[in-house]
């Protein structure tokens, strides 16, 4: 660690002190971010035992006969594949909602480094060309102060040195996802994005970024506007978080 970062890191311990939002320990970072190495060590990843193209986890004994789940039996998917860090519970779930409704901002630094792990990891060999997150309506994003997936690809672009693309807008407020069946989400979600720009993602590779993926219908939604209005290449969708889905459901 250099002096200067030393130095930096005094500054803010004693003008700005803050916890870790798991631990509630005294926190220390290099980023500014109020999660303590330890707590972020505990983030465990997903295991390898997941369905090959929408990533979700699956049983051992489902993946030994299929290595695919139901759904992604049922139909092509307009992505290519799916990847999440972990799943959407205990101190992953606490600290993605901490980043996401209370506004600390600063978790987008270790968040992001749990995206860079989960492509380099589990990227499949895909050489991004482009980050695209997925947008918050802009009123959301007024009421909020910031688009959080917006601030992951910003900080993620860092890690990969890969651009974010600015061309997808959410054009129409959408409901909450959670609480409604797959038809209802799918209805949700349906036209609510529009791209600009679409000639720049020519035959280039997706990285498609979300925060939280549940059955995946907003990225299905998106992959299916960019697949429509360009030729892109690969879309992998990049996640920190798959919300498990009980095992009925696979
Ligand atoms: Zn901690
Ligand atoms: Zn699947």
């Amino acid at each position: 660690m250099s002096l200067n970062s030393t130095i930096r890191q005094i500054g803010q311990a004693l003008f700005f002190p803050q916890s870790c939002v798991v631990c509630h320990h005294w926190v220390l970072n290099p980023d500014f971010s109020p999660l303590c190495r330890n707590c972020l060590l505990s983030l465990k990843p997903l295991g390898q035992r997941i369905c090959y193209y929408c990533g979700i986890p699956l049983p051992g004994d489902l993946l030994e006969v299929h290595g695919i789940c139901s759904q992604c039996r049922d139909g092509p998917k307009t992505y290519d594949f799916a990847r999440a860090y972990g799943a959407y519970q205990g101190s992953l779930r606490l600290v993605i909602r901490k980043f996401k409704f209370e506004g600390r901002q600063r978790l987008a630094y270790p968040l992001a480094a749990l995206l860079e792990t989960c492509y380099r990891g589990r990227g499949l060999n895909l050489k991004a060309h482009w980050i695209v997150p997925v947008p918050l309506y802009s009123r959301r994003r007024r009421e909020r102060g910031f688009d959080q997936t917006l601030l992951l690809g910003h900080v993620l672009c860092q890690k990969l040195k890969v651009p974010v693309f600015g061309g997808l807008r959410r054009v129409r407020p959408t409901a909450p996802q959670s609480g409604l069946d797959l038809r209802q989400r799918q209805e949700n979600v349906y036209d609510a994005f529009l791209l600009d720009q679409a000639e720049l993602l020519s035959r280039r590779n997706i990285l498609l970024v979300d925060d939280v993926m549940t059955t995946g219908t907003t990225v299905s939604e998106i992959s299916r506007l960019l697949r429509t209005k360009s030729t892109v290449h690969k879309i992998m969708v990049l996640t920190l978080a798959r919300v498990p889905l009980l095992y009925t459901q696979l």
